[in-house]
C-alpha cells in the first residue's frame, strides 16, 4: 500500500476512536449531571410530609427561602400566631363535621331545644356567607357582625353557668388535629411564644386545650371571653367583639405582648379562613413569615385563592404533620 494511503487510513481510524471515546465521555458527563440535578437539595424536598397529596404550594422556592430563614433564626427568634377553630381543632372526622367553640355550646344540654334551633338557623344562614368564594371580605363583614350579635344574645338569654363549662366540653365531640401534643409540647420545650387568636369563645377554647393537656405557660389566648355575674351566670361578653373578618387589629389589641416579642421576628402563622391571613398585621419587626392555611370546605372553588394567599395550603388534612415537620427542622 502507498505510504500516503496508510497515513490517511490511520488518521481516519484514530479520528473515529476519538469520536467514540469523546461521545462516551460526553454521555457519562450528561448522565452524571442529570443525576446531580435529580438529587434532593431543597429542605422541603427532604421532608416526606411535603409529599402528601394534601400539600399545595404555589411557590416552592419562596417556601424554601422562608424555611431557611426560620431555621437560621432558631427558637429564640420564632413565634407562632394561630387561629383555633378548624385550624388547631379538626374540621371533620370520617365525614362528620366537628364542632367549633360556639357549636360546643350550641349543642350542649345547657341550651333549650328552641334556642338550639334558632342557633342552627343562624348557622345555616351565615356560615355559607362566611366561606362564600365569590363574596369579598367587605361584603361578608356586616353579616358576620350580625351573626355574632344574634348568636351571643341568644346565649346570654340562656343564663349559661360558668361551672358547667368543663362538663360541657368533656361531653362534646371536639377534637384537636393529629399531632397536637407534639406541636404544643415542642413549642413549650423550646419556650416559643404561641398566640392563639380566635373568633370563637375564649372560655370554651381554654377549657378544650386544658382538657387536652396542652395549655402551657408559653401560650396566650385572645378571643371572645364570657362575662359572668357574681353568681357565675353569663351576662355578656368582655371587650370588643372578635369575628372572622376583623382579625387585622390583633396586634393592636395586644400591643404590650407583641412589644415584648420584638426579637421574635420569625413567624409561623396558621389559619383556615381568609380572615386569618391578617392575624399578624401590625406585628412590629417581621423578618420571615410562613403562612400555613388549612382548606377544609368548598375546596375546589377556593384552592386557587388560598394558594395565592397562603404559602402552604393543606387540603382536607386533619393533621399537624406539616407544621410539626417544619418545627422539627427549626427547633
Ligand atoms: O377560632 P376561629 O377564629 O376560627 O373561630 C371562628 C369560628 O367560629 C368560625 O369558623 C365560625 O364559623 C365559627 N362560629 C360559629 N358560631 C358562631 C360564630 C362563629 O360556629 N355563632
Ligand atoms: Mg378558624
Amino acid at each position: 500500500m502507498d505510504r500516503t494511503v496508510v497515513v490517511k487510513v490511520g488518521a481516519a481510524a484514530s479520528a473515529s476512536v476519538c469520536v467514540v471515546f469523546g461521545g462516551v465521555a460526553l454521555a457519562q458527563y450528561l448522565v452524571a449531571k442529570k443525576k446531580r440535578a435529580g438529587k434532593k437539595t431543597r429542605i422541603i424536598e427532604m421532608m416526606p410530609q411535603f409529599e402528601k397529596p394534601t400539600v399545595h404550594i404555589r411557590d416552592p422556592e419562596r417556601v424554601e427561602q422562608i424555611i431557611c430563614g426560620l431555621i437560621k433564626g432558631g427558637a429564640s427568634k420564632l413565634q407562632i400566631i394561630t387561629d383555633f377553630d378548624m385550624t388547631i381543632s379538626k374540621f371533620a372526622i370520617n365525614g362528620k363535621q366537628c364542632p367549633t367553640c360556639h357549636n360546643i355550646i350550641d349543642n350542649c344540654k345547657l341550651v333549650t331545644d328552641e334556642c338550639r334551633q334558632k342557633l342552627l338557623q343562624l348557622r345555616n344562614k351565615y356560615y355559607p356567607i362566611e366561606i362564600d368564594p365569590y363574596l369579598t371580605i367587605e361584603d361578608k363583614y356586616p353579616f358576620m357582625v350580625e351573626w355574632y350579635f344574634k348568636a351571643h344574645s341568644l346565649l346570654v338569654e340562656q343564663r349559661i353557668e360558668k361551672d358547667k363549662l368543663p362538663e360541657v366540653v368533656r361531653e362534646s365531640d371536639v377534637a384537636l388535629r393529629e399531632g397536637y401534643e407534639q406541636f404544643f409540647d415542642r413549642l413549650h420545650q423550646h419556650d416559643v411564644p404561641v398566640f392563639i387568636f380566635s373568633a370563637g369563645l375564649g372560655d370554651v377554647l381554654e377549657e378544650v386545650i386544658r382538657q387536652a393537656g396542652v395549655y402551657h405557660s408559653n401560650m396566650k389566648v385572645v378571643s371572645n371571653f364570657m362575662d359572668f355575674d357574681d353568681k357565675g351566670v353569663l351576662r355578656g361578653f368582655k371587650g370588643d367583639l372578635i369575628h372572622v373578618y376583623n382579625k387585622h387589629d390583633g396586634a393592636l389589641r395586644s400591643t404590650d405582648y407583641f412589644k415584648q416579642l420584638r426579637d421574635n421576628s420569625n413567624i409561623i402563622l396558621l389559619g383556615d379562613s381568609m380572615g386569618d391571613l391578617t392575624m399578624a398585621d401590625g406585628v412590629p419587626n417581621v423578618e420571615n413569615m410562613l403562612k400555613i392555611g388549612f382548606l377544609n370546605d368548598r375546596v375546589d372553588e377556593r384552592l386557587e385563592k388560598y394558594m395565592d394567599s397562603y404559602d402552604i395550603v393543606l387540603v382536607r388534612d386533619e393533621t399537624l404533620e406539616v407544621p410539626n415537620a417544619i418545627l422539627q427542622k427549626v427547633l
